[in-house]
């Protein structure tokens, strides 16, 4: 990311381009919710495809799992979400905006206990009240703040007149579905402890305040994945995944060590015995990307407890029956994605004196690999030749044709998604079977023989 990147340049990017709209635009957006865009799905499914490569395809004990979004209500009983997944809510009494009210008290260094009751935050609340403003309005004037429970509810298989009594609930945390499938992959698949189970899929919260673009959704996908380990193992697991996960961001995405930070949690969640964060350096200041989390064996035990199941583990070798303690990484799609897009945002001033926009984006990540140009849009055998290229390499890679403008004006708007290379088709391929393949951030152009095409992107395209 250039120094001078905004959000505002994140966000025009990301909807000129056709990565991110707003959830049903045409009448007038739905908060906190937003569509993917052709490049966006394309963007969104390598940074799955990445994960899922580094997480399953590459350790031999961590298998894969596709919950459903619908669980049993008692799940969520179980799971401690009913009763304690909430945040403080207050309402501006100037201007109506609803607050968190630990990001107000966070945002002047003052830092909530998640624990804490109504009447204790409300105390913290009117000790730093000087401090605090409305993000709206900038007034210090707010309610009483109340725990707003997060779970959105739905009224699935409940046809009775009043089903908000007992609403099933759409998953808060993609997570509780590993749970609850623990004994499941443990009978039916030969995983032994430690091992892991790893899920991509959508969750849903009732975020309180709808900012920052798709940093905080109300429907995002996460992907989590649950290390299970013996109780003397945890702290030793546990630091090995938080670097694993480090490495995983500058390795794999190329980030700046600059632009992460690592947090550790003070205050954490009803369930965890510890938490860190792994931050990056949003254009809005460092925030949350991924968290890192020893959960403890708080889910197994309370699940046994509630479905009267018993989850636990029985080591084959030594007979040692335990309850397996969790080490739980947990990143949003959404998160990544607006990260990813932030790292590789670049301004660049050109030799003309011009400038371009260019998303630098890791090879494996863009949405586009090769775009394919006939010199001129109005040369029957510049097309042809054109498409038969662009035909030889479509079964492999994302490619894409273009014959719209002028090859300048075609460069720029690849550069703007991240392609990482166009391939031009001019009149001397006619005559000599080469073509003009010009890289995204060098902006050199090499001539290459069509039959050479395929293994120079194959050795390229694959770093
Ligand atoms: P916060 O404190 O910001 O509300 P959290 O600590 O509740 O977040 P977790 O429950 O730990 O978040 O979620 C794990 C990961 O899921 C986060 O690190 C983030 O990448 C992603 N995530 C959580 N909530 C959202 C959201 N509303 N929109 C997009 N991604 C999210």
């Amino acid at each position: 990311m250039s120094k001078e990147t905004t959000m505002e340049d994140i966000v025009s990017l990301a909807k000129r381009r056709g990565f991110v709209f707003s959830s049903s635009e045409i009448y007038g957006g739905f908060a906190a919710v937003y569509d993917f865009g052709p490049y966006g799905t394309e963007l969104a499914k390598n940074i799955r495809e990445l994960w899922w490569k580094e997480m399953v395809q590459e350790n031999d004990n961590i298998v894969g799992l596709d919950s459903s979004i619908f669980m049993s209500p008692r799940v969520w009983e179980a799971s401690g979400h009913v009763g304690g997944f909430s945040d403080p809510l207050a309402e501006c009494k100037n201007c109506h905006t609803r607050v968190r009210v630990d990001h107000l008290l966070e945002n002047v260094g003052v830092f909530a206990d998640e624990k804490m009751s109504d009447e204790e935050i409300n105390k913290l609340l009117s000790e730093n009240l000087e401090k605090v403003s409305c993000p709206k309005c900038n007034k210090n004037d707010f309610s009483d703040a109340k725990s707003f429970n997060l779970l959105v509810k739905s009224n699935l298989g409940n046809f009775t007149g009043d089903w908000s009594k007992e609403p099933t609930y759409l998953r808060g945390e993609t997570c509780q579905g590993i749970h609850v499938n623990f004994k499941n992959v443990l009978d039916s698949s030969r995983v032994k402890v430690p091992f892991g189970i790893a899920q991509i899929g959508k969750a849903f919260r009732n975020e309180i305040t709808a900012r920052q673009f798709i940093f905080r959704k109300r429907e995002f996908e996460q992907m989590e994945m649950q290390y299970f380990v013996h109780p003397d193992d945890v702290n030793k697991e546990y630091e090995n995944w938080r670097e694993k996960r480090w490495n995983f961001y500058i390795n794999k995405l190329g980030f700046k060590k600059e632009n992460l930070n690592w947090h550790e949690h003070e205050n954490f969640a009803f369930y965890a015995k510890a938490a860190w964060d792994i931050e990056y350096k949003f254009p809005f200041g460092f925030k949350e990307l991924e968290g890192i989390h020893n959960r403890s064996n708080h889910d197994l035990s309370t699940h046994a407890k509630y479905s009267g199941v018993k989850l636990a583990y029985r080591n084959p070798q030594t007979g040692e029956e335990f309850v397996p303690w969790v080490v739980e990484t947990s990143v949003g799609v959404d998160r990544m994605f607006l990260a990813v897009l932030c790292e590789a945002y670049t301004q660049e001033k050109l030799e003309d004196g011009k400038e371009r926009i260019v998303l630098k984006l890791p090879y494996k990540l863009a949405p586009v690999k090769v775009a394919v140009f006939p010199l001129l849009k109005n040369k029957k055998d510049l097309q042809e030749k054109a498409r038969e290229v662009f035909d030889s390499l479509k079964s492999k890679y994302m490619c894409e044709y273009d014959d719209n403008g002028n090859v300048g004006k075609r460069y720029r708007r690849q550069d703007e998604i991240g392609t990482p290379y166009c391939v031009t088709i001019d009149f001397d391929t006619l005559e000599d079977s080469s073509v003009t393949v010009r890289n995204r951030d060098t902006m050199e152009q090499e001539r290459i023989k069509i039959e050479d095409l395929e293994s120079f992107l194959e050795k390229n395209l694959t770093r």
